[in-house]
């Protein structure tokens, strides 16, 4: 039935952690409201996460955790699909083509590869240089409309339009250039510690970031311990990081404007902020919460949920493998 069917959403979250405020309000929120209007494809990025060191036993235990949590968070896995990366053999396959499109040059430019080199300067892998492409063929396998992520994730992107456009150039029109889909507030929560930094959740200083599981204690002892400033005022500006952040993540969670926001707080103090930003945050969560943890004592369900995605993804990405590899004359 063309032209009735719906337009497709796409994106994936890696189980390097349980994932952080940065990740629920730059991607995962999105996510949640895009399943009203759009076909939605979901997925664990867990050979991603090979690019650092892991430990096999977490990483199984967390993909099923972040199953758990994406559900928790309001995806529907009645309408839509959900799937962990690794059951679908075609990701790898797809990206080896798309890794002999790619330029050496066009990957050593990616900054997520500058960051995580010099994070981990032992263990400068050529999968973390190749991440990109693997996104790309993540991405162009399901040739999804709308790609919904936080903005560290932009130049990722555009990379796939190039190697996307690339392939259509070199041997016909094949895959749809899609777009990103990023929120105007909170596309970049910044870490607690270090606010000129993105927040993430592979990060080693657990004060750094919020995670999604935190207790409303811990929630406010790392909000109380963010960095901060000494003028006292609060206001969104570039020369305030630290008080931007939490402006952005307290607008986020009341659902006002940054300028509401910054109009609430101001004949307040920096506690005032750090305070209700923490109580908003805990609240929010707290549903949340109580989800996931019932939703964990049932592992074998989570499984099933994710083999019955995998099976409905793997139709999609098959037909689209077959296409590829008959254009490049491997079949
Ligand atoms: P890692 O440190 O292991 O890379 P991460 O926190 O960056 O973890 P990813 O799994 O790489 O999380 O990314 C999942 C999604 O979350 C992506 O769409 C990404 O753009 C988004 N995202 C990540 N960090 C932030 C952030 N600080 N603010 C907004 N969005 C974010
Ligand atoms: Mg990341």
């Amino acid at each position: 039935m063309e032209g009735t069917e719906k337009k497709v959403a796409l994106s994936g979250i890696q189980p390097t952690g349980i994932f952080t405020l940065g990740n629920y309000l730059g991607a995962v929120r999105n996510w949640e409201k895009l399943q009203k209007n759009y076909e939605c494809i979901f997925f664990i990025a867990n050979l991603h996460s090979l690019t650092t060191k892991r430990d096999a036993t977490i990483l199984k235990d967390l993909t099923s955790k972040i199953v758990a949590l994406l559900i928790a968070c309001g995806i529907d896995t009645n309408k839509h699909t959900l799937f962990i990366q690794s059951d679908i053999s075609y990701h790898a396959e797809l990206s080896w083509i798309l890794q002999c499109l790619t330029q050496f040059g066009e990957l050593k430019r990616m900054t997520q590869f500058k960051d995580k080199s010099q994070k981990n300067s032992s263990n400068i892998n050529a999968g973390l240089f190749c991440y990109p492409v693997l996104m790309a063929a993540d991405i162009l396998l399901y040739n999804p409309d709308v790609i919904p992520i936080g903005i560290d994730q932009k130049q990722h992107l555009e990379l796939t339009e190039t190697i996307a456009t690339r392939f259509n150039n070199t041997y016909g029109k094949t895959f749809k250039i899609p777009k990103g889909y990023i929120p105007e507030i909170g596309a970049k929560i910044m870490s607690l510690t270090d606010p000129t930094k993105k927040m993430s959740k592979s990060d080693e200083n657990q004060n750094s970031f919020i995670s999604i599981l935190d207790t409303e204690e811990t929630i406010l002892n790392k909000f109380k311990k963010a960095t901060t400033d000494s003028d006292n005022k609060i206001i969104y500006s570039e020369e305030k990081p630290g008080i931007s952040n939490l402006l952005s993540i307290f607008s986020s969670f009341a659902d006002c404007s940054v300028e509401d926001a910054e109009d609430h707080f101001k004949n307040k103090t920096y506690k005032d902020l750090k305070f209700e930003t923490a109580d908003v945050v805990a609240k929010n969560l707290k549903p949340v919460q109580e989800k996931y943890n019932e939703l964990l004592k049932d592992r074998n369900k989570l499984k099933k949920i994710c083999e019955e995605g995998a099976e409905k993804a793997r139709a999609i990405a098959k037909k689209t493998l077959d296409d590829v590899y008959e254009k490049v004359g491997l079949k």
